[in-house]
């Protein structure tokens, strides 16, 4: 080989915020605080903070590789930790606070966190785990210094650390661009959590990546407004992308209830989100309410559980919203595919163009590679048809998870996500279940994902929930559990009335259940819970 004569710059992520200070410091980031009020600032004042929080980080004793926690909702503090922490070369582990108490202190003490940064909303939770964390030492109250409490824990302000600190020119260490920087576990419906640690690189190649046409296609002109959780999979990485693209960005906190992301959407121009379909059921059901009007939104990325195609229908043909199905997962950084559409499918007319994105998760990436493998440890024909085990590879997909001693990928580089899917010829990919929920029923499969999708379309259901219980005589059948919208009132025989002429005959769910649908720490719906809770219903 002849070596290349080009810059090895290392791909880190303060050179993204140094970008962005450079190239659009003017351009706003907006967020609601836990406090209630508005904060506004821009790029470069992101900068000048994030400048006195790596100070004052390093005035606490946080060196490279250190791991910190937070326990944070979607606020300008915590995104300030996503910068300061990894460019001091250190990890920043976002933890999940929809998770259960043991399991918080078990990522805690599993990534051997040394502060803890939180939110006042869980001031409870931190009091009540303090005792039993080994590692941290050093609490950190994100709030105002007005709205301080130290609390059983002895908790520093967030403002105090940052106001006593200056914000000139601060001499960012050397990263590898291998190191870690996010500690990202997954929501452990099965298990323990697992830990996935991204690098700065990973992180990077994800960011430029996502925001290109094929993908989120993201300009200087969007306005956007994540509503996926910057605890969960680092918001999707938008965090990075909006800053790659110039885009102005809007912070919920935690209020992600229908009128509280009306009032962002219309007071701050909002053109594009993104969130999981529970938050946009939320919000179609405001909007219905109230009569209100979607404004300056164009595009939503939904994703984490399948979108009911009956969503991005009434996103399009009442509101004009384009939504843009996304598949991936907490090993993926998460992004996996996008579904945009190809001059191919526009070829056949927007019916088709419909028809497909809104039926498939998406389509091929450049950076992630995608196959499906059959039972027999075969790869599927690229047919839209054969289903099998998805696999995924590539720079931004897991290798192996947080102190672990083997590899999560095979040996050469392939990834198994737990997923059963199909791939066509055109790169689009569709999920049709996760591996554990599919319904083995007389020996043919059953895809929940279909049903459920079918299922919520009907007039009043607000949630569908489809899983297997066992069945003497056919191994599994299917049962439905529905959650209605308020006050409506939705009947069996008109669930199973709306079914028959949209199934084949042999996937009616042997019966139809109302009830409260769990759902998980992710958003998801927690089929475990269910199916434990009606095991034996067809059984006994
Ligand atoms: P968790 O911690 O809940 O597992 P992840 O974000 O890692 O959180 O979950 C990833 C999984 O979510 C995927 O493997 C897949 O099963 C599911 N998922 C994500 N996006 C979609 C989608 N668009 N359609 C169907 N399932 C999805």
């Amino acid at each position: 080989m002849i070596p290349g004569l080009m810059q090895t710059t290392p791909l880190v992520i303060t050179s993204i915020l140094n970008f962005a200070e450079s190239a659009h410091p003017r351009v706003e980031i907006v967020s609601r605080t836990v406090e209630g009020r508005i904060q506004r600032y821009d790029y470069a004042g992101l900068a000048a903070r994030t400048r006195r929080l790596a100070r004052a980080l390093e005035t606490l004793g946080v060196k490279s590789g250190d791991r910190v926690a937070s326990l944070a909702w979607n606020t300008h503090r915590h995104l300030e930790l996503f910068y300061a922490v990894p460019g001091l070369g250190a990890v920043l582990n976002t933890v999940n606070p929809r998770l259960f108490d043991e399991q918080i202190l078990y990522v805690l003490e599993h990534a051997e966190s040394g502060v803890l940064f939180y939110d006042r909303t869980f001031q409870p939770v931190v009091e009540r785990l303090a005792d039993r964390m080994t590692t941290v030492k050093t609490f950190v109250l994100m709030a105002d210094e007005d709205a301080h409490d130290a609390g059983a824990v002895g908790a520093l302000n967030y403002e105090a650390l940052v106001a006593a600190e200056t914000d000139a020119a601060f001499p960012w260490p050397f990263v590898d661009e291998n190191a870690g920087a996010f500690l990202c576990y997954t929501s452990g419906t099965t298990g323990d959590p697992k830990g996935v640690l991204y690098s700065h690189r990973a992180v990077v190649l994800h960011g430029m990546a996502a925001g290109l046409s094929s993908a989120f296609g993201l300009t200087a002109f969007d306005v956007v407004m994540p509503c996926s959780s910057l605890y969960h999979a680092t918001a999707w990485g938008l965090p990075f992308i909006c800053p790659i693209n110039g885009c102005k960005i809007v912070l919920p906190a935690e209020k992600m209830d229908g009128a509280s992301l009306q009032e962002l959407i219309a007071g701050e121009g909002v053109t594009f989100s993104g969130g999981v379909p529970t938050i946009w059921t939320m919000y179609l059901a405001h909007l219905d309410q109230t009569g209100g009007s979607v404004g300056t939104l164009k595009r939503i990325i939904i994703g984490g559980s399948a979108v009911p195609r009956a969503m991005a229908e009434t996103f399009k043909r009442k509101h004009g919203v384009q939504v843009l199905q996304i598949w991936g997962m907490t090993e993926t950084c998460p992004l996996g595919v996008v579904a945009t559409p190809t001059p191919a499918l526009a070829a056949a007319g927007e019916d088709h163009v419909d028809e497909v994105i809104w039926t498939r998760q998406g389509r091929l990436q450049f950076g992630i590679e995608l196959k499906i493998v059959q039972e027999d440890g075969t790869e599927a024909p690229r047919d839209g048809e054969t289903s099998g085990a998805l696999m995924v590879r590539g720079p931004w997909t897991i290798q192996r998870y947080y102190r672990k001693d083997q590899d999560a990928a095979d040996a050469e580089g392939w990834f198994d996500t737990g997923d059963i899917a199909t791939l066509d010829a055109d790169g689009f990919m569709r999920i049709t279940d996760r591996a554990k929920d599919v319904i083995k029923t007389g020996g043919e499969w059953i895809s929940s994902i279909d049903l459920e999708n079918i299922a919520v379309a009907c007039p009043g259901v607000k949630i569908a929930a489809v899983f297997g219980v066992p069945h003497p005589k056919w191994e599994e059948r299917p049962l439905l559990v529905i959650e209605p919208h308020d006050g409506q009132a939705v009947t069996k025989e008109a669930v199973l009335a709306f079914l028959e002429p949209r199934i084949v005959k042999w996937w009616t769910p042997d019966d139809v259940l109302f009830d409260a649908v769990p759902l998980t720490a992710t958003g998801k719906i927690d089929k475990k819970v269910l199916r434990e809770k009606y095991r034996a219903h067809l059984s006994s």
